[in-house]
């Protein structure tokens, strides 16, 4: 049909702030349409007037090619009436109609932005703040929608004459682009001494490269928060870092200016260069080479190094144009905090908190609204798996495959991150943390209210982990207000999160592995290795790794050596000191620990395939005391990474004959494990050995229990095993098994308010 005609058209997704509308003016004007388009609280609103097969390529176009960081959820066009009228408006935002617009994460410094930074003839050349449609803080600057400057962090710096014709120019870069600034009109880059002494831009950032040079520690402000950086080839102020950080051994990531830089350090393929260097910039878990330039301090007893480039323009004018005398190759970047804190965001919080962490201060004063950490991401067979879902990421929503009611699920006590979903969106916070501190809590409270703003959703329903007494299911109760609290299970909200990834509507149940830590069981025991049958509506425990005794609770998960020895002496294996584990431990811990497990006092049952990682890390040797979460099985997985196996000489022992979920005994393994010690195998091979066990435990139970399902649902903490996940997955699918692993969310508690909402929402 031709002939000259209207349309109204409504686009949903994510088109603020990406240069959505400079898109939509080039494309109808290059159609010869004329109209306006417009933001509005549910995404943009278009009119157009031309021809009818000319609107209609200009839809095709709408759907199949908006600008890069717009996510296009839905178009609907309706006719109207024909009102004449020449060339193409741009409107400015409206007030808010009480839809929904879902606002831009923050964008890495794009190519276009980064050569006027290094272009002595662009007026932005140096300039420590340049952005564009297409790049710069979202998340972090606006406080509420619709997305305008006057709602952001921006809205006390004018616009000079230069920027302000760029921005209502709807051919240029910048049209539209809130953040927009210039040397003239934008923030200031101040470097702050350690004597309070202040400097400006650019002999600050001379001063600034040299501390770092020196072996100084420099705090600097980022996009979400303040890191703490020194040269990460320098043993110590690596060391001296940890030291004020109290940080134990917990790998430090290294922030590189781009990726030849990246290629020094690790191997990377075509997958892990478009991780590292696509706009969310997260930290990629790459294999470290042996020859790489970092000192063994960044990541003690790790195989693996953290890397990101930088993202920031601040952070390349810190590594250094062609012309600057260069700082570091290589950045340490950890978040501006003591350890376990928030990380700082405020200025005269970070100069006063981080006063005894770092040595000088690059600092500026274009506000941070929330704190936001770094993303954090590894490879599985060359799929992405989310570590850490955070800077980059939060607050894209996530596709619901089910409608639901306005929902606040407030995910777990451990690498918290709470959501909001209203009908078939989903919106997680970033990263807040361990929910153990009072500065968390307050952190929890204000990206609430926040995501509220953002999203406009007024939750009817909390959602919160089964657990008593996690902090976050207190604070649903504490905030609830007369609105429903429904408890859902830990590990069914890790298989329903996986689930909704992967858009499963529930009307079929999946077999889930959910292997972790730490999770409430209705039972009162720790659970944590366990095989459910499940939909959102329920769950069915197939099967359960055996009790152990936990003895002492959280001290046996920092000691791995305890949790050895309980399960040595749930297999009938006596405590001999040629056993590391056995060694380890005091001979006056040892009597209180075989007292608490002959009369089960101070002890609480748990079926953790975490724990159980822990025990045969400890009993090959690897690693007896941890100082950080999962230190154990981390290590021994890097170990097992590079060692053959051989054949598959360890074994699980499944009980089916019982009442109630089959029981999987490791008592025959472990007592391979300590033949093995006792051989002189390799920890490595005696890790590698384990993997595979544990691989092949997973598939039998699958064909055992995946009846009236083909579809396996992987997730849990310990998933996060690249090992473990790859292999598991390759021969799941080997023997014919659907597999749904995670991609949007990560496999332990950060993903697990996810799943909470569509439990929640299903009874
Ligand atoms: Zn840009
Ligand atoms: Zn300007």
């Amino acid at each position: 049909m031709t002939g000259r005609c209207r349309q109204r058209i409504w686009v949903h997704g994510v088109v603020q702030g990406v240069g959505f509308r400079p898109f939509v003016y080039t494309t109808a004007a290059a159609a010869g349409l004329s109209g306006s388009v417009r933001n509005d609280s549910s995404g943009a609103i278009i009119e157009v007037e031309g021809e009818r097969d000319h609107i209609d390529g200009f839809l095709d176009r709408l759907r199949d090619d908006p600008p890069p960081l717009a996510v296009i959820e839905a178009v609907e066009a309706r006719d109207i009436p024909i009102v004449g009228g020449t060339g193409f408006r741009i409107v400015d935002t409206s007030r808010s109609d009480g839809g929904r617009t879902l606002v831009s994460p923050d964008v890495a410094m794009c190519a276009d932005c980064e050569s006027e930074q290094r272009n002595p003839a662009n007026r932005r050349y140096r300039h420590a703040f340049v952005n564009c449609t297409n790049c710069g803080p979202r998340f972090t600057i606006i406080a509420g929608v619709p997305y305008d400057r006057a709602a952001t962090t921006m809205a006390d710096f004018p616009m000079c004459a230069d920027c302000a014709d760029e921005y209502a120019d709807p051919t240029d870069r910048r049209f539209h682009a809130q953040p927009v600034c210039c040397p003239h009109c934008g923030p200031t880059l101040t470097y702050l001494e350690g004597s309070g002494h202040r400097i400006g831009a650019e002999h600050g950032l001379r001063r600034a490269r040299q501390l770092l040079r020196d072996g100084g520690i420099l705090a600097v402000k980022g996009i979400g928060g303040y890191h703490l950086a020194c040269d990460a080839a320098n043993d110590g102020a690596v060391s001296e870092l940890r030291r004020r950080k109290r940080r134990g051994d917990k790998p430090f990531a290294v922030m590189v200016a781009d990726l030849p830089a990246a290629r020094a350090l690790c191997g990377l393929d075509e997958s892990s260069e478009r991780l590292l260097s696509g706009p969310q910039r997260p930290i990629v878990l790459l294999a470290r080479s042996p020859s790489a330039p970092v000192a063994d301090s960044v990541a003690p007893h790790n195989p693996d190094l953290g890397v990101m480039l930088a993202y920031t323009p601040l952070h390349t004018l810190l590594f250094g144009l062609p012309d600057d005398e260069p700082g570091p190759a290589a950045l340490v970047m950890t978040s501006g905090n003591l350890g376990g804190e928030p990380i700082c965001y405020r200025d005269d919080d970070a100069v006063e908190r981080l006063s005894h962490l770092a040595d000088g201060w690059l600092m500026h004063d274009r506000p941070i609204l929330v704190p936001c950490d770094d993303s954090v991401v590894r490879l599985v067979s060359g799929s992405e798996l989310p570590i850490r879902r955070s800077r980059g990421y939060a607050p894209l929503p996530v596709a619901l495959p089910m409608s639901v009611p306005p929902t606040l699920a407030v995910g777990a006590d451990l690498k918290n991150t709470m959501a909001v979903a209203e009908g078939r969106y989903a919106w997680l916070s970033q990263h807040i943390g361990d929910m153990d501190d009072l500065a968390t809590l307050s952190a929890f409270d204000s990206a609430a209210t926040h995501l509220g703003a953002l999203t406009g959703v007024h939750p009817e329903v909390f959602v919160a982990d089964a657990h008593p007494r996690y902090r976050s299911t207190s604070w649903a109760h504490r905030n609830a207000g007369g609105r429903p609290v429904r408890p859902v299970q830990h590990h069914h909200a890790h298989i329903a999160a996986v689930m909704a990834e992967h858009g499963l509507d529930g009307s079929e149940q999946v077999l889930g592995f959910a292997f972790d830590g730490t999770g409430y069981g209705p039972d009162g025991a720790i659970w944590g290795g366990e095989v459910l049958l499940a939909d959102y509506k329920g769950f069915r425990r197939m099967a359960q790794l055996k009790y152990v005794s936990l003895p002492g609770g959280d001290i046996s998960v920092l000691r791995p050596y305890r949790m050895a020895m309980s399960h040595l002496w749930a297999a009938g294996v006596s405590w001999a000191d040629d056993l590391p584990p056995v060694n380890a431990c005091p001979a006056d811990e040892r009597a209180v620990l075989l007292h608490q497990l002959e009369t089960g006092l101070g002890c609480v049952r748990t079926s953790s395939m975490g724990r159980l990682f822990d025990a045969v890390s400890a009993l090959a040797g690897v690693r007896q005391v941890v100082d950080y979460e999962a230190q154990a099985a981390i290590e021994l997985e890097g170990l097992s990474r590079s060692a053959d196996s051989g054949v598959l000489r360890y074994r699980f022992d499944v009980d089916l004959t019982v009442d109630g979920p089959a029981q999987v005994d490791p008592a025959a393994l472990l007592r391979a494990v300590v033949d093995d010690v006792r051989n002189g195998v390799p920890a490595g091979v005696i890790g590698a050995r384990f993997h595979a066990a544990v691989v092949r435990l997973i598939v039998e139970l699958a064909a055992e229990f995946a009846t009236g399902t083909n579809t396996v649902a992987l997730s849990g903490g310990v998933f996060q095993n690249a090992l473990l996940a790859g292999i598991t997955l390759t021969t799941l699918r080997d023997n014919g098994f659907e597999v749904i692993t995670h991609r949007r969310v990560p496999p332990n508690d950060g993903g697990i308010a996810l799943g909470q909402l569509m439990v929640g929402n299903s009874g």
